[in-house]
């Protein structure tokens, strides 16, 4: 697997970045996330817009065009030879001295990871806790901001590991529902679909945007609303959606079994729609 690094591509185990990078030493970064399917990466555009729109809001200054940064997520699958895959682009404030100030890093470091990665077939649902850690209040580190810190939905996870579950929501501060530690959360109650506002510190998911459109295309009535743990409990069905989880059914919340543990009729639907078009949006690699 060949690695992108700062204009060269280097073997897995050659593929290393200083111990002076802010990434590293601070967290001092932004990232995607992104998938390719069928030799079609998804919406590379609206992807490399929130890398940048992630970079600027940290003062990050990005020093190549996005047409360049686009370049290097597909000569990343095409070294490669994947038509299917996961992609990591990074972009670090790069190699600083000891101190946090981000003038010490002259230039950012950019790398870009793709590994193999089929679609998720036959997932049979997940089940979830509430975690205790609250969401990142959006006046703190807004988690629009896709930032190399993960450390709030790393404290989530580890909830979700030691309650034996697979996933935990989190909160936002004022205890509205925010998003899963990788995901965002829809909610169905009587055929209507919810999802979180932005303003309930939630990333503004391309999977999400994407489930949006989806929906309203469907005709189904699609709601972006507060939502507290009430909504979760009395919920016909609820979903998360994401790059990596594409689109996945949650069973049970706090031990509560949601829609008899089964996948429910919307859920299928919006599912199915989103498998039939994720090949057919974003850019061809080949
Ligand atoms: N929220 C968080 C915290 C995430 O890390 C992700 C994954 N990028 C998402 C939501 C879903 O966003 P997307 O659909 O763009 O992958």
């Amino acid at each position: 697997m060949k690695i992108y690094i700062d204009g060269n591509f280097f073997e897995k185990e050659d593929a290393k970045i200083s111990v002076y990078d802010h990434g590293l030493l601070y967290g001092d970064g932004v990232f995607e996330g992104i998938r390719a399917y069928e030799g079609v990466v998804f919406k590379l555009k609206e992807h490399i817009d929130r890398l940048y729109d992630s970079a600027e809001s940290l003062a990050l200054k990005i020093q190549l065009p996005k047409e360049k940064m686009e370049e290097i997520v597909i000569e990343t699958l095409k070294i490669n030879k994947l038509t299917d895959a996961y992609i990591r682009l990074v972009v670090t404030r790069g190699v600083g001295d000891l101190g946090l100030d981000p003038r010490k890093c002259k230039y950012p470091t950019v790398f870009c990871i793709a590994e193999p990665m089929e679609p998720l077939l036959g997932e049979d649902g997940i089940k979830v806790i509430t975690s205790s850690i609250r969401r990142l209040p959006v006046d703190v580190l807004n988690p629009a901001v896709k930032s190399l810190n993960y450390l709030n939905s790393i404290l989530a996870k580890i909830q979700a590991n030691y309650a034996g579950v697979h996933e935990a929501f989190l909160l936002d501060s004022e205890g509205y529902v925010a998003e899963g530690t990788g995901d965002n959360i829809f909610v169905i109650k009587n055929s209507v679909i919810k999802t979180p506002p932005l303003s309930s510190s939630v990333l503004k998911g391309i999977t999400r945007d994407t489930v949006v459109d989806i929906a309203k295309e469907s005709g189904y009535k699609i709601l972006e609303e507060k939502m507290t743990l009430h909504d979760l409990f009395v919920a016909d069905e609820i979903f998360i959606t994401g790059t990596a989880a594409e689109l996945i059914h949650v069973i049970e919340i706090d031990g509560r079994v949601i829609n008899e543990g089964k996948l429910g009729s919307v859920t299928k639907d919006l599912s199915q729609k989103f498998k039939e078009i994720r090949s057919k949006i974003g850019r061809k690699v080949y």
